[in-house]
């Protein structure tokens, strides 16, 4: 008997209602039924409700557990702080997940990639705790905690027994960074202590930034601090063919938001360059997390029939295919 969701989905500012629109086709087509409440968030909100993160978004997700997000835009240097970041810690989604491996027909600096990214997503030089101390010199807080530092390596290891993968590398600063990335440290070599089946390393950042670049292919498993995963899931998404074709998800104890790697990219909104492909692998990763690996399957092989055919390659690809008809070649393999 085939279940019936309801799902929140916040299609995003920029490239984003594109990417989204194309991936709720594609699950429609994977004939997994799911009715799609729709939520706003950034400028859309304060059109709507007056407030950038209203409430009743929050509510949605609450009340579905489950969403697919599109990118949204956030000022630089002025402005309102990340709504990204503020969802994430609202709903205490403490995993960032990034999955960086080859797909047929993606032209790439390497082959042989398959790592996963694990990256602390609610505190951190995220808190956000910026302030002028005189004119001309500003402070920005670091915090780390245990409390959060050992479940996000929990979450790691766990994720690496799941997947059956061999090796997990704490990457950080602690250095020079001798309390906050030494406790993190701490809690990475503690947690794995309870996984002997798993290999654990440790690596400083830079070290580590260098390795992925010269061999991506030691690595399995990479738990990181929030500001080293943002930064290293996007060199990471370099090795494989860019930042259109690494998903993403955020994941807590009570719900999860599902969103690619990739920003609104607002100089491509509307224009129908941007490549699905990110967006739809997303939905793959939330077709798993709801118990549908079967459907999951099925568009990640779509996905690698379209890719591998290369009639409609993505233009970051290489291709003339627009957003819409790389997407209708998907749903054509998958049907
Ligand atoms: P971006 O990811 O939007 O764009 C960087 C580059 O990546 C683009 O120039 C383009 O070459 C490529 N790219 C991105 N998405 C692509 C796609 N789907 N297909 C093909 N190529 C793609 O990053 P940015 O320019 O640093 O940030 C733009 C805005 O997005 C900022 O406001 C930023 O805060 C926001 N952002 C949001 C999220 C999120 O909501 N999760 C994540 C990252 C950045």
């Amino acid at each position: 008997m085939p279940k019936n969701y309801t799902l929140t989905l916040v299609i995003g500012d920029g490239i984003g209602p594109e990417v989204v629109n194309a991936t709720v086709e594609v699950i429609a087509a994977s004939g997994v039924n799911i009715q799609w409440e729709h939520a706003i968030i950034g400028q859309q909100g304060i059109h709507r409700y007056g407030v950038l993160l209203p409430i009743e978004s929050l509510d949605a997700i609450k009340r579905n557990k489950v969403a697919l997000k599109g990118p949204i835009t956030t000022p630089i240097a002025e402005g309102f702080p990340s709504l990204n970041v503020a969802l994430r810690k609202s709903l205490d989604m403490y995993a960032n997940v990034r999955p960086v491996k080859n797909f047929p027909g993606v032209p790439s600096l390497h082959k042989n990639v398959n790592l996963v990214i694990i990256r602390e997503n609610t505190e951190d030089l995220y808190a956000g705790i910026e302030h002028e101390v005189v004119p001309g010199v500003v402070e920005s807080i670091k915090i780390i905690t245990r409390v959060a530092s050992t479940r996000i390596a929990e979450y790691a290891f766990e994720l690496a027994v799941r997947e059956n993968r061999k090796k997990v590398s704490a990457i950080h600063k602690a250095n020079i960074m001798k309390l906050s990335d030494g406790l993190f440290l701490d809690c990475c070599r503690n947690v794995s202590k309870n996984y002997k089946s798993i290999q654990y390393e440790e690596m400083i950042v830079d070290n580590a930034c260098m390795q992925l670049v010269m061999n991506p292919q030691q690595f399995d498993v990479l738990l990181m601090e929030n500001l080293y995963g943002d930064i290293l899931s996007d060199l990471a998404a370099g090795l494989v063919g860019g930042i259109g074709v690494v998903p993403g998800a955020n994941i807590g104890k009570d719900y999860a938001v599902f969103e690619p790697v990739h920003g609104s990219w607002p100089q491509a909104a509307g224009k129908g360059i941007a490549n699905p492909m990110a967006c739809i692998l997303t939905s793959v990763m939330m077709l798993r997390h709801l118990g549908e690996p079967e459907a999951a399957t099925r568009i990640e092989t779509a996905l690698e029939t379209t890719l591998r055919e290369g009639k409609f390659s993505p233009q970051d690809l290489g291709g003339k295919a627009t957003t819409q008809e790389f997407a209708k070649e998907v749903i054509k393999n998958l049907r």
